[in-house]
């Protein structure tokens, strides 16, 4: 994959797509991010008559998920761009509504990847709220790091499937963090397995979340992304067929590192458009603006300060792009998908951070757009894996 091959130009058919989604951010997902940021208590974003719903209902009529667009007719290389232009256009609309869009798609994918024509009618038909179900209260870091290798994991895991006859029985819990976890209807759920002989390492596997035995934690209040819904779920004795299993331990770390690769790459594009919003927020202000009886752009540290802006927004759009494109050529590179979400989630805290300097005392200020995107930005840098933790990973498959 060459670079060039990321700096594709867009015909007329792709501009369209984006301009509705575009559309989308900016009239539903902006306000609604907005509406929702503001609710001191969690449990209101997810009541019956949250907006929350709205912003589900009109991205289903969208019809612009990774799937949809794989059936366009499209050629591979432009569906992949056009996918990380797409998460680029959501993060700049909202970055917490974006990932609970984006993870929803966890369960599908999984049940595409099984090729099961009854997981595929069951888990990858609808457009059902999903997540992806894989850190645990003792574990978050550890289970990023030892991946499928969670027989090497110190201390036992929180989550165990063991197989009972020609079932999996699930025990256990998963973190609060788990993105649309109070809300969701299936799992991508990843969790130690034991097929009878001990735990062999991580499990892939579908859970219809509506069963018999599984509950939910409250809605998690948190500092940024807030109108992400997040929280626990318990499982008490969940039976699940064994071919609910997509990925099975046997495939060791390569199961983890696919569903880390495809996690990190969309990380990665979504909060490019974190930094552009920010970005754009910043010019038009400094335009405004006025001091010592000159717009603040006149002022040759301003410039300075929006051009490093644009220099971290370029660079973590042009390797987002590539790491989207690896993933959908069919060649994920584990340590490129987390170079991008690294570089993406710490160019928008940096850029969101500087906006607000743009911005002066106005920065700070909850009436003003940018406080919000630099919290927003804040969770990016753990979520999905600590940066720093992510790196070393990486570093680990030099
Ligand atoms: C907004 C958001 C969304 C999320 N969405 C999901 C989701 O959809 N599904 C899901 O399952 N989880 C999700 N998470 C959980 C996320 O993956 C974890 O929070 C993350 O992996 C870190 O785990 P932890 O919070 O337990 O921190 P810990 O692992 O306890 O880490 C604490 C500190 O110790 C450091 N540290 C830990 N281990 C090491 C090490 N080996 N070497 C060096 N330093 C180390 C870390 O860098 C960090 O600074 C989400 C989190 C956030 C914030």
């Amino acid at each position: 994959m060459t670079m060039t091959e990321a700096n594709i130009s867009i015909r007329q058919e792709e501009q369209e797509i984006l301009n509705v989604v575009h559309n989308f951010a900016e009239t539903v997902m902006r306000p609604v991010g907005i509406e929702l940021d503001k609710l001191s208590d969690p449990s209101e974003a997810i009541s019956q008559s949250s907006p929350l719903w709205h912003v589900f209902d009109k991205y289903s009529e969208l019809g612009i998920d990774m799937f949809e667009l794989a059936n366009s007719g499209l050629p591979p290389n432009r569906v992949a761009m056009l996918n990380a232009m797409i998460s680029e256009e959501l993060g700049w609309g909202d970055s917490g509504l974006a990932i609970s869009l984006e993870v929803s798609i966890f369960p599908k994918a999984l049940a595409m990847l099984s090729g099961d024509s009854e997981l595929i009618e069951q888990f990858g038909t609808g457009h059902e709220v999903g997540c992806w179900a894989i850190t645990e209260p003792d574990h978050g870091s550890d289970i990023i790091y030892f991946g499928g290798q969670l027989k090497d994991m110190p201390g036992k895991p929180n989550c165990i499937a063991k197989k009972s006859g020609d079932f999996l029985e699930i025990n256990g819990q998963k973190a609060a963090w788990v993105s649309n976890g109070t809300i969701a209807k299936n799992a991508a759920l990843f969790c130690a397995v034991d097929m009878g002989d001990g735990i062999s390492g991580m499990g892939g596997i579908l859970v219809d979340l509506t069963q018999t035995g599984v509950s939910r934690g409250a809605p998690l209040d948190k500092i940024g992304q807030r109108a992400l819904n997040q929280g626990e779920i318990f499982f008490e004795n969940v039976r699940v067929p064994i071919k609910n299993m997509v990925i099975s331990p046997e495939l060791g770390t390569f199961g983890s590192d696919i569903g880390l690769s495809m996690a990190n790459a969309g990380m990665g594009a979504t909060f490019v458009g974190v930094s552009r919003a920010a970005f754009e927020f910043a010019v038009s202000y400094a335009k405004e603006r006025i001091q010592k009886g000159v717009p603040i752009i006149e002022h040759q540290s301003v410039k300075s300060r929006l051009f490093k802006m644009y220099q971290k927004l370029e660079s973590a759009r042009y390797l987002a792009r590539q790491a989207v494109l690896n993933n959908g050529m069919g060649a994920p590179d584990l340590k490129m998908s987390i170079a991008s979400k690294v570089t993406s989630t710490q160019s928008a805290f940096e850029v969101a951070s500087e906006a607000i300097q743009i911005y002066g005392g106005n920065g700070l200020a909850k009436a003003y757009p940018v406080e919000k995107l630099m919290r927003d930005a804040r969770a990016s840098m753990i979520e999905d894996g600590c940066n720093e933790v992510l790196g070393i990973l990486a570093a680990e498959k030099f």
